[in-house]
């Protein structure tokens, strides 16, 4: 399980919530909820996040039932940093 401090593409869906998170890029550390929304894609149900302090890209996470999600809840996370 090493592999949290390395890049991430694929984020377990609410599991990532509280797994501990490093961007590769500026070395933010933080928990996968307090990630930046970059893209969410209602289409094919797939919510990209990024590093909330410099945007870049860390991973995905893809909802197992478009139904049951709660997407609102997701896209009031806040990314003042
Ligand atoms: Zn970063």
């Amino acid at each position: 399980m090493g592999i949290q401090n390395q890049f991430m593409s694929y984020l377990e869906y609410k599991v990532f919530e509280t797994q501990e998170i490093i961007c590769p890029e500026c070395g933010w550390k933080g928990l996968g909820k307090e990630l930046s929304i970059e893209e969410y894609s209602e289409e094919h149900g797939i919510i990209d996040f990024c590093c909330p302090k410099c945007f870049e890209h860390i991973g995905f996470t893809q909802p197992p039932m478009k139904s049951e999600i709660e997407t609102k809840d997701w896209l009031v996370i806040p990314s003042v940093f």
